[in-house]
């Protein structure tokens, strides 16, 4: 598929490119805060899975370009950003970069040292949980994520942003207002993500406020957000001509500098070249 046959098909591509975005995702997160307003307030944040780097870029000039750019700012006022991938990611102003796994107790401790101990009040994550492909099992998986994050925020509730296509399933989780249970201690976190997932767990999860059953069966609300008039992510527009008649297709602003299918793709480019290119590939590390 050509690049401008993606641009007339996929208008938030296009979109994000004229607009110097490094993924279409940045109108998700953009879309959700205009439904729930995320950015108020906020000094510390950290984005999770955050290559290539789109929701970086929205944090960035939400709230680190104002705050930098305020005539009378301090550095001291200035937000602290930070990202975390295990991929590489090209630099972003005023974010600071963690390559790393976000599973990894370790990494929580580096960010919580730029934080110097302090806590994240917005915490924006874009991976998806590993499914597999057994659709009732990811299911269940998927609404004990939910009912765990239920335990620790008092609003819970489905976003799908207008840039996010109807025809995908996609959905962002919002959590607001974190009220952990009393007597909660951080460190006993593990014993119960270990719970969430395993068919037993269910019945270990702590449900002893009876919100789960009868007339206290929980609900999540499910909100369509953005313009409900903007773009449609799902229909094709027709794409904007020059004098000319000619239409440019924009390159994309920043591809990824080390994706995980890079190695994939020098495969295959050395196996239309002859297997000669494939031995020598299979020799790296
Ligand atoms: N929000 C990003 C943006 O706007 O550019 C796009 C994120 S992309 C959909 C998902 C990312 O999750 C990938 O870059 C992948 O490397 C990262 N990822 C997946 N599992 C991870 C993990 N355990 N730790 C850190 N990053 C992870």
């Amino acid at each position: 598929m050509g690049k401008a046959s993606r641009d007339k098909r996929d208008i938030y591509y296009r979109k994000a490119k004229e607009e110097g975005w490094r993924a279409r995702s940045a109108f998700k997160l953009l879309q959700i805060d205009e439904e729930f307003n995320i950015f108020e307030g906020v000094k510390r944040v950290v984005d999770l899975c955050a290559a290539p780097g789109s929701w970086s870029q929205v944090l960035s000039r939400k709230l680190y370009l104002p705050a930098k750019l305020s005539p009378d700012s301090k550095d001291s006022d200035l937000p602290l950003i930070v990202a975390i991938d295990l991929q590489p990611m090209a630099p972003i102003e005023g974010v600071i970069q963690v390559q790393g796994d976000i599973t990894n107790a370790r990494t929580a401790e580096t960010v919580i040292r730029h934080f110097d101990g302090g806590k994240a009040d917005l915490v924006v994550c874009d991976g998806a949980p590993d499914v597999t492909g057994l659709h009732d099992m990811d299911e269940f998986v998927q609404s004990q994520l939910i009912l765990a994050l239920k335990l620790f925020f008092t609003e819970v509730t489905f976003a799908k942003p207008k840039s996010s296509r109807n025809s995908s399933i996609e959905a962002f989780v919002v959590c607001e207002n974190y009220s952990p249970p009393e007597g909660f201690n951080e460190k006993d976190l593990h014993r119960l993500l270990e719970k969430i997932g395993s068919p037993s767990g269910a019945d270990d999860l702590d449900c002893s406020s009876g919100w789960l059953e009868g007339p206290n069966k929980v609900y999540i609300p499910f909100l369509a957000c953005g313009d409900l008039n903007g773009y449609d992510s799902d229909r094709s527009y027709p794409l904007p001509k020059s004098a000319d008649g000619s239409y440019q297709s924009l390159d994309p602003v920043q591809p990824p500098i080390a994706p995980p299918y890079k190695r994939a793709l020098e495969m295959k480019k050395a196996s239309s070249h002859g297997t000669q290119g494939l031995e020598k590939l299979s020799l790296d590390p």
